[in-house]
C-alpha cells in the first residue's frame, strides 16, 4: 500500500510559533492561562496543560499573573483588560493576523470606513476589526457588501483564511460605493496551500484520511474538500480511530492535515497504516 502524506500536512507557521513560544514560556513561569484553546487539537491542548498551561475563556478568568494571546489574537479591549489587571501578556498573535490588525488601525486613523471581510463570529476577526473604528463593518461576501452605505472613503482588509476570490468579488462591490477606496492584501495562503494540495492527493488515491481536531474549521473544510472527491475519506483525530478493514483493497492512501494537527499525530497515522501492510 503506497501512503501520498502531503507535504503541507500540519502546522502553520503562525501555530508553530504560538506552540513554540507556550512551551518556552511555561519553563519559566508555573501557571499560564492561554485566552481559549491555544490550538485546536485536544490531544496538544493537553500537552500544554501538563505544562501549566491552562485554558480560559476570557481575560475575566485569569487568575494568574501571566497569559498567552494564541495566533489569531485577541480584540484591543481585552488586552486593555488584561494589561490594567497587571497580567504579563505573551503575546503569540501570528504576525501576519497582526499585520491586519495593524492596516486596520491604520486605515481607522487615516478617515476610512474600514470593511473587515470575514466571519463575524470568529475570534481572530473580532480581534481585527477591534483596531478598525466604531465605524467598522464585518461582511462575509459581495451580497452583504451591496448593502453597506456609500461612502468617501472606504478602506478593505481581510480576515486571514478568506479566499482571494471572494476578496476580489467584495472589492469589486466597494468600488462602486467608494469615492477612495484603499486595501490590504491581509489573506494568508496557508489555508489555499494545504486545500490545493488536499484536492491532488484526493484525485490520486483510493482512500483519503484527514487527519485533525472534530472542532478544528480547517481540518473540517479540508475533508469536505476530499469528500467531495474521494467519498473513501475519514477525518481522524488519533491513529487509535484508524480500523483495519477500511484499508482492504486499497492501493494508495492520501493523508493530509489541517493546520492544528502536530506532527506526532501524523507519524503516528502513517506508522499504523504500515502495520496493516504486513
Ligand atoms: S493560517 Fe496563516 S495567518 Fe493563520 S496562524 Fe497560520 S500562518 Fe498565521
Amino acid at each position: 500500500m503506497k501512503v501520498v502524506l502531503a507535504k503541507s500536512a500540519g502546522f502553520c507557521f503562525g501555530v508553530k510559533r504560538a506552540i513554540q513560544i507556550a512551551f518556552d514560556t511555561a519553563e519559566t513561569r508555573e501557571r499560564i492561562a492561554s485566552l481559549g484553546p491555544l490550538i485546536h487539537s485536544p490531544q496538544m491542548v493537553q500537552k500544554l496543560e501538563e505544562k501549566g498551561v491552562h485554558v480560559v475563556r476570557g481575560p475575566e478568568g485569569v487568575k494568574c499573573d501571566t497569559a498567552i494571546v494564541r495566533s489569531h489574537g485577541v480584540t484591543a479591549g481585552e488586552l486593555d483588560e488584561l494589561q490594567q489587571r497587571g497580567v504579563a501578556v505573551v503575546d503569540a498573535t501570528c504576525p501576519f493576523v497582526k499585520k491586519a490588525q495593524d492596516y486596520s488601525a491604520a486605515l481607522r486613523d487615516g478617515g476610512y470606513i474600514v470593511v473587515v471581510i470575514g466571519e463575524a463570529d470568529h475570534p481572530e476577526v473580532q480581534g481585527i476589526v477591534s483596531y478598525a473604528g466604531e465605524n467598522a463593518v464585518i461582511v462575509a461576501n459581495a451580497q452583504e457588501a451591496e448593502r453597506l452605505p456609500a461612502s468617501r472613503r472606504i478602506g478593505i482588509v481581510a480576515q486571514t483564511t478568506q479566499s482571494m476570490e471572494n476578496f476580489r468579488e467584495v472589492v469589486n462591490v466597494c468600488l462602486n460605493k467608494a469615492q477612495e477606496l484603499r486595501l490590504f492584501n491581509t489573506i494568508c495562503d496557508a489555508t489555499s496551500v494545504r486545500q490545493e494540495e488536499a484536492r491532488q492527493i484526493s484525485q490520486q488515491a483510493d482512500m483519503v484520511l484527514v487527519v485533525g481536531g472534530f472542532n478544528s474549521a480547517n481540518t473540517t473544510r479540508l475533508a469536505q474538500i476530499c469528500t467531495e472527491i474521494q467519498p473513501r475519506t475519514h477525518h481522524v483525530e488519533t491513529a487509535g480511530e484508524l480500523q483495519a478493514d477500511w484499508f482492504e483493497g486499497i492501493e494508495t492512501v492520501g493523508v493530509t492535515a489541517g493546520a492544528s494537527t502536530p506532527e506526532w499525530i501524523i507519524r503516528e497515522i502513517v506508522e499504523t497504516i504500515e502495520t496493516y501492510e504486513k
